[in-house]
């Protein structure tokens, strides 16, 4: 790998600044560090979403081409484009050198949820294609109702805390790392906004490869999340300390993982400065439910040990 240090990313950006987005979207901090190192020669296609509000007619902060699709169906759209690319290489009318880079972007409600029926089915044509998903885990661009990326006990619009449900959200998140892996695609990996250089070098190698490569990014989102938009990157930070967010990849299936901490940090530090888990501090501690968490946590660590 060429890219070791920060100082290995590429000056130019791909995204141009002043867009419509919140201040401090971890998705958009993502999207553009994405953009900068896969460069210009990209078509992104946008399923609906918070990123598709980055584009609003007649303006666009991307250099590159877009293409603005429902949510359910960005995988087909980049399939209709690369063969559109293929074709016209092969009758002579693009020349081979320039050919572009297909990327899909999407949050998690269509990863998970509305898209996931289009992105199996992409993996299993083994398209050739990059797929970033911003995971703020909810449905952010509506108001932040919850999509089965939401985290167990994390309060959304549609699971408020209340007498009958004191932890919010029920259900735990999906593990879509598991399910894309499960297709064996050459690449997969999970990347964070405050990891930059393990990002860099995750895109370079998924670059060796032809067919699907994904990625899943950690994506703070401030006024989904009730966080200041400077706490962003030590939310990320702390993502990663406390074991919550992996950072790991798979090739051909095989599951390594990137960073791994000599001793994480508990959970709740990482939980306590967020006001989707307020509640599991305040009027009174849920301690049942805070071990809960941190139990999770530690299970699926001794088994990555093991
Ligand atoms: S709602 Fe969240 S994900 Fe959407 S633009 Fe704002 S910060 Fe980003």
């Amino acid at each position: 790998m060429t890219t070791k240090t920060l100082k290995d990313l590429p000056v130019e950006e791909s995204l141009t600044s002043g867009t419509m987005l919140c201040a401090g979207c971890g998705g958009l901090l993502l999207v553009r560090i994405f953009e900068k190192v896969l460069g210009q020669n990209a078509v992104t296609v946008n399923a609906a979403g918070c990123m598709s509000m980055l584009s609003v007619f007649p303006n666009t902060p991307f250099k590159s081409s877009w293409f603005y699709v429902a949510m359910a169906s960005a995988p087909a759209a980049a399939q209709g484009i690369r063969d559109a690319l293929d074709i016209l290489i092969k009758k002579g009318r693009v020349k081979k050198e320039d050919d572009l880079k297909v990327v899909v972007i999407t949050g998690d409600g269509a990863a998970s949820d509305i898209g996931l029926q289009a992105t199996s089915g992409a993996m299993h044509r083994r398209l050739d294609f990059y797929y970033l998903v911003y995971d703020n885990e909810g449905y952010s661009n509506t108001g932040f109702q919850a999509s089965s990326a939401s985290p167990f006990s994390s309060a959304t619009k549609t699971t408020i805390p209340s007498a009958l449900a004191p932890e919010g959200n029920l259900l735990d998140k999906k593990d879509l790392f598991e399910i894309w892996t499960a297709h064996k695609p050459p690449y997969v990996a999970t990347i964070s906004p405050a990891y930059i250089a393990d990002m860099m070098r995750k895109i370079e190698k998924a670059s060796q490869f032809a067919g699907p490569k994904l990625f899943i990014a950690h994506s703070p989102c401030p006024p989904g999340w009730d966080v200041d938009s400077d706490a962003v990157i030590r939310l990320s930070k702390l993502a990663v300390e406390t074991g919550i967010w992996p950072l790991k990849e798979a090739v051909n299936g095989e599951v390594t993982h990137s960073v791994i901490q000599k001793k994480r940090k508990p959970v709740e530090e990482y939980l306590k400065l967020q006001g989707r888990f307020e509640h599991l501090f305040e009027p009174a501690r849920q301690d049942k439910v805070l071990q809960t968490i941190q139990n999770k946590i530690d299970a699926y660590w001794a088994r990555v040990e093991k």
